[in-house]
């Protein structure tokens, strides 16, 4: 993905309330690593549950605050994530819900989906055996990521807007 900087992400989510933005917490821009992004996905370091998803859809950045299921999935059976379609331990994939309002707004309903836990999908599918992640694997894999990603805060957002 393409850079962004501080003030473009701090404009850029479409469900955050006010009091999230004001407490929003920036990730490490300056050690990511863009070429191998497809979003750009933190967790809250002060809250177990919140986390926030970003990434360029053409010119346009757009953000999502997500919120973690507490409790995890059971242990000891496999989950996929509904991002990058990869299957871990049900503990490194969480169910995470997004708030279909805007800032003002509270309609009380949400979308969830199953996310890696560290929202860090961009990680797991260049992590692996070398047989599993060539090149050409990589780069269908982040195609459909990208794809995947961008149907999901499409959804976000035009509900949000129809709030
Ligand atoms: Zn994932």
């Amino acid at each position: 993905m393409r850079e962004v900087t501080e003030g473009e992400l701090r404009e850029c989510f479409v469900n955050a309330t006010r009091r999230e933005l004001e407490q929003l917490p920036l990730p490490g821009l300056h050690e990511t690593i863009w070429a191998e992004r497809e979003y750009l996905g933190w967790r809250d370091p002060r809250s177990s549950r919140l986390g926030y998803v970003v990434h360029w859809r053409g010119d346009a950045l757009i953000g999502v605050v997500v919120r973690g299921a507490p409790g995890g999935l059971r242990p000891g059976i496999a989950a996929m994530c509904s991002l990058c379609h990869s299957t871990q331990p049900a503990t490194q994939v969480r169910m995470f819900s997004a708030r279909l309002a805007g800032l003002d707004g509270d309609t009380g309903s949400s979308i969830g989906t199953y996310i890696c836990d560290a929202l860090d999908c961009s990680h797991i599918i260049r992590t692996g055996p070398p047989h599993l992640v060539t090149a050409d694997r990589v780069a269908a894999r982040s195609e459909a990521l990208l794809g995947r990603i961008t149907r999901f805060t499409g959804r976000v957002e035009r509900a949000t807007r129809g709030s």
